[in-house]
């Protein structure tokens, strides 16, 4: 560019560039289009550029405007659908096609140049409909800002291509669900890659089925760019999650791919093909012996009992001989999908994103009709982040361990370590030792505490092995005869001191010959190696007693002890929510304890101050009302609180605590 030049002359360079480059600079007091004048007061503080080029009709009902990303524009009538906006400018093109009225506009993804001109839509008062996994980056954008990690950047994620400004959402697209409008109807399939929460939509349009893909693919064999495919530092995980991507959309056999940036494909298999084989020679040159998620494949342990054990957590399919299956536990496709969502996806309100895997080769392969019953391990979202999808889709009938029932339906109610943001009905649970019958096999389900608080140990007879599936209690490391067992603490998922030996000792005595762990291979039982690892248990249970300064060392263990319940309060401005204070006593005798909220200022706690006497080694709990104000500031709609506390006469402080989030009137 000449913008070396500024006497003056600078500006008509830049104007001339813009020109030549196919575009004009405008303001935006635009008045010609309905609407216009609001659309200019929401955006009148700055300059703004036009695309210029017009509509081009792709076929009867299909147009496409080449703005900051493609926008297609679907008719009906004198009614229009749009797939992403650009700068909106796409609305004072409509009248040309005799469209009056913009029923919505649906993205596929967050990036500015996707929506960047969303002000003009909410301004035309136009419902905008967005990938439900990206929600919080338009409607609650300004807080993502807020939070954006930027120093000791690691998680390098271009969620830098958010929004400046939050922008009001009608309507989430919710993955492998339906889209309705008109005559048309679009499923929602995820295709994650060029960003974590991206969907195409996917339907009929003028007799073709066509695909709305984002920016999965640009055209044949090439994508817009590489780096919004990387997410954690030096990594290939979004690759991996385009080639996934690109492979499920193939599948579905679209006869036209509509991309966000490049131009309509029609006959797009073989483009799709290329791409998938270019990422692939990438990923495998960059990170040599790395599987893709798009080959994990299960196998059969015996002939009943499936293991796929590349996916995040190894999980068990028992299918019986008349094509029922029981899942044990069913995660994420691959440790790449899940980790994605926890090291790249790092702002409060970022959750797990689920995609189907492993069941269409299980009904290919291995005569699986239908999924009766599933049941969790235990209650990491590494073995259950597929549960919603399952009773949304497949509708079995969700059973587990009756301790866990709670943390599936309210997990707002606890801060423990891996729970699943999104509650899960239980349909039956199991008491210790309680044993049940599921078509042709018999099940023993136990308490497998140490790992976390809330898991089982399941034992059944299949094909003549006595199978033990010990989700996370225990992970082989090393093969043969070197297999040591490993366990791992994690304090935050309620740990006491015997937790782990109570475990092992369940598992020993009902001596399985076949060990079915929560991630890994299955493996023959070997006595020897459980009495080693009981033994080292056995010692680190004396560990804790030495180490941990009070007697009782279980109050060193677990951080909640003393807790509210719910956790997250989900709360109206204006409500009297009840909180409950939740505490077990680790000592002998009887505990005396005192409780008082720690409240934003305005809010108001009913007792001022809570006593209770907790029986020894028992729980017990007790609630506050509290009283939010009607007026609470709507920029503060999470809220910290705590509780002061006095125990037998000692000053502990403020050693609990949650918080609230506030719902507002529209
Ligand atoms: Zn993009
Ligand atoms: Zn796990
Ligand atoms: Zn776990």
């Amino acid at each position: 560019m000449k913008e070396r030049n500024n006497s003056g002359v600078g500006r008509v360079n830049r104007r001339e560039f813009i020109k030549s480059a196919g575009a004009g600079l405008v303001a935006t007091q635009v008045g010609a289009a309905p609407g216009a004048k609001t659309a200019a007061a929401a955006t009148a503080s700055s300059a703004r550029f036009v695309p210029g080029g017009g509509l081009t009709r792709i076929s009867p009902n299909l147009y496409w405007l080449r703005d900051t990303c493609n926008v297609y524009v679907l008719k009906d009538g004198d009614r229009a659908l749009l797939i992403d906006f650009g700068s909106g400018h796409v609305l004072k093109l409509l009248g040309q096609i005799g469209v009056t009225r913009v029923d919505a506009i649906l993205h596929t993804h967050h990036h500015r140049d996707q929506c960047q001109g969303d002000a003009r839509a909410v301004a035309q008062h136009i419902p905008i409909h967005v990938p439900a996994h990206e929600r919080y980056l338009f409607e609650d954008a300004e807080n993502f800002w807020r939070n954006r990690r930027v120093f000791h950047l690691y998680n390098v994620r271009n969620d830098f291509f958010t929004l400046t400004r939050n922008v009001p959402v009608a309507g989430v697209l919710r993955d492998y669900e339906t889209f309705r409008w008109g005559p048309y109807e679009f499923l929602i399939y995820p295709t994650p890659g060029h960003t974590l929460g991206s969907i195409s939509l996917v339907g009929q349009v003028d007799g073709k089925k066509v695909a709305f893909s984002g920016d999965l693919i640009h055209s044949p064999g090439k994508v817009v760019n590489l780096y919004e495919l990387q997410y954690q530092y030096g990594s290939t995980d979004g690759v991996d999650f385009a080639i996934f991507s690109l492979s499920k959309l193939r599948e579905l056999g679209p006869e036209l791919v509509c991309p966000s940036h490049g131009e309509p494909m029609p006959g797009p298999a073989t483009g799709m093909t290329e791409l998938m084989g270019k990422l692939r020679g990438w990923y495998e040159a960059y990170s040599p012996g790395a599987s893709l998620t798009v080959e994990n494949k299960p196998f059969a342990v015996t002939p009943h009992l499936i293991c796929a054990h590349q996916t995040t957590s190894t999980f068990y399919a028992l299918i019986s001989d008349s094509g029922k299956a029981l899942f044990l536990d069913y995660g994420s496709a691959s440790g790449n999908f899940f980790t994605c969502f926890n090291a790249a996806a790092a702002t409060v309100k970022d959750r797990m994103r689920f995609v189907e895997h492993t069941i269409p080769e299980l009904k290919a392969r291995y005569g699986l009709k239908s999924v009766d019953i599933v049941m969790p391990s235990h209650m990491h979202d590494d073995h259950l982040n597929g549960f919603p999808y399952l009773v949304r889709h497949y509708g079995p009938k969700v059973w587990c361990y009756e301790n866990m029932v709670d943390v599936l339906q309210n997990p707002r109610g606890y801060n423990l370590g891996c729970i699943l943001a999104e509650p899960i009905k239980v349909d039956r649970s199991f008491r210790h030792g309680e044993r049940f019958k599921w078509e042709e096999f018999e099940f023993t389900v136990c308490h497998s505490p140490g790992h976390t608080e809330y898991q089982m140990a399941m034992f059944a007879d299949i094909d003549g092995a006595r199978v033990a599936f010990t989700g996370d209690a225990f992970f082989p490391s090393g093969s043969g005869s070197s297999v040591v067992l490993r366990h791992n603490v994690i304090f935050r998922n309620w740990l006491e001191s015997d937790s782990h030996v109570k475990s092992i000792r369940t598992i020993l005595e009902h001596q399985p010959t076949l060990v079915a762990p929560g991630h890994g291979k299955p493996f023959l039982s070997n006595k020897e190696d459980m009495e080693d690892l009981k033994r080292r248990l056995d010692d680190q249970q004396e560990y804790f007693r030495n180490v941990i300064a009070d007697r009782d060392c279980n109050f060193g263990l677990n951080p909640s002890w003393v807790r509210f319940y719910p956790y997250q309060l989900l709360a109206k401005a204006g409500s009297s929510p009840a909180l409950e204070l939740r505490v077990r006593n680790y000592r002998s005798k009887p505990m005396q304890l005192e409780a008082a909220l720690v409240l934003p200022v305005g809010w108001k706690a009913a007792p001022e101050i809570l006593r209770m006497t907790i029986a020894p080694r028992a729980d017990a709990a007790d609630r506050f009302t509290v009283t939010i104000p009607e007026d609470w500031d709507r920029g503060k709609p999470r809220v910290p609180f705590a509780a002061d506390v006095m125990a037998d006469g000692q000053y502990l402080g403020e050693i609990a605590e949650g918080v609230v989030d506030l719902q507002f009137e529209a």
